[in-house]
């Protein structure tokens, strides 16, 4: 739905523009195609590629006592009563699952499904020998959270010139709560010398390549019920590598995450990349919107990178899904925290002493991980009054402030649900405007 009507005199135009790559606006981008809107999507897309590729929807309530949730939509419920202003709070349960099952969908019909359990949470290992607690998993790593389920026997593997990971460290890690690993170390099919997951999974993507593989492990399989390995098990055929090693071997294959950025982040990077412009998203990826001001007509007018060739984009609303301070939607100096597009007003504790606490573990977390952009019921950015500062920008994702995604256990699945809750705001937005 192209409803801008005449073209302003800019590079170009649009009605909707998301800005962000990460996760919220990925989803943004997804949502808004899929309302038929006009969109332009501008980002850096690095920080997706650090995405473990687990979707959290919420894994501890309360932080404070450290609770694990079990079933994060109960859980969720109960984080919306007592957390009012967490931006949760402002969609009803069923549009969270509307969200994250659309979102799912996208996965299932780009060839890369998650597996969610019927019981709630899942938990997977870590590479650093923990589990950790999630809702959706790649794949690639459900049979994972089945053997850890059942304590089954399993060949934990890793490969000699991969740094960051090693099988006998998470077997040591997870002796006293999962005693049937077995750690071995192979040599990877193509020789010895410094590995890297990349280079590893797209190797794996040939059948050649697995049969070597597989002729590695045959050895070590005696009473195994299953085969971990890092996540490499393929770049664009995950279904195939996993299906064929599975067949080979006889027993379930898992991947155990890697550290970041691993294949995982990179896989929803590249699925990203590759469908949304064929939903009808323009993307300007690798592109930084340097300024941002409301136009004369009531639009949006931008700026965007390269500095020395700047371009123009003229949008009628936008979403901002720049995250916080490692996305850079956040800086924090000596003045205090600010948003670095917009100067919107920033939720945040009233001075830089209060903004940690004097443990660096205290359980809580610190105040300034819950400063973030306040929004009101449509997901327009509000100032102290509660008023909405422009009636055509909307915010999602991990700029939203009264969250604190880490302890929380929450950062897809709240990127991803706000994503859903401001798209549809600046598609009403849109509709009105055209009426
Ligand atoms: C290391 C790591 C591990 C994670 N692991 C998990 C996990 O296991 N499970 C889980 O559910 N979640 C995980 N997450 C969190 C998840 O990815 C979050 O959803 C995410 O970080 C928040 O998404 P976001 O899109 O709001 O922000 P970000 O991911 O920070 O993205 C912000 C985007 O805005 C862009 N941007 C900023 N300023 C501008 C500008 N001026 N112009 C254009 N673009 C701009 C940035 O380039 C970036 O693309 C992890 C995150 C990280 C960093």
């Amino acid at each position: 739905m192209n409803v801008s009507g005449k073209q302003p005199s800019c590079d170009l135009s649009c009605d909707l523009m998301i800005i962000g790559t990460g996760m919220a606006g990925m989803a943004a981008a997804l949502f808004a195609a899929r309302q038929g809107l006009d969109t332009i999507q501008v980002g850096l897309t690095g920080e997706i590629g650090f995405a473990s590729g687990l979707i959290d929807l919420l894994g501890v309530h309360p932080v404070a006592q450290g609770a694990p949730v079990d079933d994060p939509w109960e859980g969720i419920a109960r984080l919306c009563r007592d957390e009012p202003h967490h931006p949760y709070a402002r969609l009803d349960i069923e549009t969270i699952r509307t969200a994250v099952q659309t979102l799912l969908d996208f996965f299932e019909t780009s060839g890369y499904p998650h597996a969610v359990s019927e019981r709630g949470n899942q938990r997977v290992m870590t590479p650093v020998g923990t589990l950790k607690t999630t809702y959706a998993v790649p794949h690639t790593m459900q049979a994972g959270a089945w053997a850890l389920a059942r304590q089954a026997p399993c060949l934990l593997v890793d490969f000699e010139g991969l740094k960051g990971y090693s099988a006998r460290q998470i077997a040591a890690g997870l002796a006293d709560r999962w005693p049937a690993l077995t750690p071995v170390r192979l040599v990877f099919p193509g020789g010895r010398g410094e590995l890297y997951v990349e280079h590893m999974a797209r190797a794996l993507d040939a059948p050649a390549v697995r049969q070597q593989l597989v002729d590695a492990l045959r050895p070590h399989l005696c009473g195994m019920a299953a085969v971990g390995l890092p996540a490499v098990l393929g770049m664009y055929r995950t279904r195939e590598v996993q299906a064929d090693l599975q067949s080979s071997l006889g027993l379930p294959v898992f991947e155990i995450p890697t550290m970041v950025p691993g294949v995982t982040g990179l896989r929803l990077r590249e699925l990203f990349e590759q469908r949304l412009p064929a939903m009808g998203v323009r993307p300007l990826f690798q592109h930084r919107v340097l300024a941002a001001r409301r136009s004369k007509d009531g639009g949006m007018a931008f700026t965007i990178a390269p500095e020395d060739a700047p371009r123009r984009i003229q949008a009628r609303a936008a979403v901002l899904c720049t995250g916080r301070f490692f996305g850079k939607g956040l800086q924090a100096d000596r003045g205090g925290i600010r948003e670095t597009l917009f100067g919107l007003p920033v939720a945040q504790p009233k001075d830089r002493a209060s903004w940690h606490h004097k443990d660096l573990l205290d359980v809580q977390g610190h105040p300034i991980n819950r400063a973030g952009v306040e929004v009101d019921a449509d997901f327009r950015p509000v100032d102290a009054q509660g008023r909405p500062v422009h009636d055509n920008l909307f915010a999602a994702g991990s700029i939203l402030a009264h969250q604190d995604w880490i302890r929380q256990k929450c950062g897809s699945g709240l990127a991803i649900a706000t994503a859903y809750g401001a798209v549809k705001s600046a598609a009403r937005f849109l509709q009105k405007l055209y009426s």
